[in-house]
């Protein structure tokens, strides 16, 4: 007898189903992972999404909860298993496996222990995936995606650190809040290093066109009255404070990986501060990622701002570059 199916559907077409043409895939359903991958599923982003993790029953836990929710969803497909072959024909990558920061612990500390993590990760993604952007999120970011870059093969534009996303987000929430307007109306970046030294950019700090250091040409410095300075403080620190009161951080970061994804899946041209290689620019001679203003569209990063900074700015720059290659340059096998 026919079976309610057979009954109910009749097949138009019999062949091979469809690939998918938005599949996002995030590796670590830690508690970053799933702030990402809800984010994208909220932001309706991706046709499948794929979880990787080593940690079966948490994985197989976190798919069942999101799949729940489908109803609710426009992500019709949600797949996850330890197994890489689940990730196949995925667009974007965000890798957040590995160890996360204990309280006062640096990201700089985390960084051999994350690599080792990744000698596994990475070559899987890339067999399943070999067209795939790679959005590294996993601390020390910047470290970890010259590391991934270098593991997978693939061009420099197609693999992208989170970088100061983040850290701009941050500050603009920061310096908006104390200005009592929306955090998208200040305009600020934070460069270099995602992390303890991250580069602010006061001297194109503004809003609506209105540059702040020609109302207050010490902005930044420490001989500033109205000690401006204390944001970007506040910046470095808060992830510090956040890991002090909650244990980790998780929101503001999948959202901010949420807003590149949308600009590299739509293919967009928005320009955002993430890690790439910056080897050749602003005087750094070292192969290694930071964080300058780049162009995403659906290709990756597509080229790079070149902003005009100050002789302290590019100064600071280099010095971030140098205190990650001290670092690269002792790392074993990648
Ligand atoms: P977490 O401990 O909650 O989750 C990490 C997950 O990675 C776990 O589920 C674990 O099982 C998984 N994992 C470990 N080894 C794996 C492997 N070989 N393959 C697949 N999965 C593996 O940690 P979290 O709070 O989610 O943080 C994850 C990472 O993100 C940390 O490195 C953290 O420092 C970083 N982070 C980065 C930013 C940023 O702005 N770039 C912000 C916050 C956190």
């Amino acid at each position: 007898m026919a079976s309610i199916l057979q009954k109910l559907i009749t097949p138009l077409f019999s062949g091979p189903a469809e690939p998918p043409r938005n599949k996002v895939t995030v590796v670590g359903v830690g508690q970053v992972g799933m702030a990402c991958a809800i984010s994208i599923l909220l932001r309706e982003l991706a046709d499948e999404l794929a979880l990787v993790d080593v940690m079966e029953d948490k994985l197989k836990g976190e798919m069942m909860d999101l799949q729940h929710g489908s109803l609710f969803l426009k992500t019709s497909k949600i797949v996850a298993d330890k197994d890489y072959s689940v990730t196949a024909n995925s667009r974007i990558v965000v890798v957040t496996a590995g160890v996360r920061q204990q309280e006062g612990e640096s990201r700089l500390n985390l960084v051999q222990r994350n690599v080792n993590i990744f000698k596994h990760i990475v070559p899987q993604i890339v067999r399943y995936s070999p067209n795939c952007i790679i959005i590294v999120v996993s601390n020390p970011v910047d470290v970890l995606t010259y590391v991934t870059w270098k593991l997978s093969g693939l061009p420099k534009h197609r693999v992208i650190g989170s970088g100061t996303n983040l850290d701009s987000a941050r500050f603009r929430f920061l310096m908006a809040d104390k200005l009592g307007i929306h955090s998208s109306s200040f305009n600020g970046w934070i460069l270099g290093e995602h992390g303890d030294t991250s580069v602010p950019v006061w001297s194109g700090t503004n809003v609506a066109g209105v540059n702040l250091q020609t109302l207050n040409p010490d902005i930044g410095t420490d001989s500033d009255d109205e000690n401006w300075k204390e944001a970007h403080k506040m910046v470095v620190d808060s992830a510090y404070e956040v890991i002090k009161l909650k244990g980790y951080t998780n929101w503001a970061i999948g959202l901010s990986v949420a807003d590149l994804t949308e600009s590299l899946i739509r293919n967009m041209n928005r320009i955002h501060p993430v890690s790439t290689m910056v080897k050749g620019m602003h005087g750094i001679s070292e192969e290694v990622y930071l964080s300058l203003p780049c162009v995403l569209n659906s290709g990756g990063v597509a080229s790079v701002v070149n902003m005009t900074l100050t002789e302290d700015e590019v100064a600071q720059l280099q010095a971030s570059a140098s205190t990650l290659w001290d670092i690269q340059r002792d790392l074993k096998d990648i």
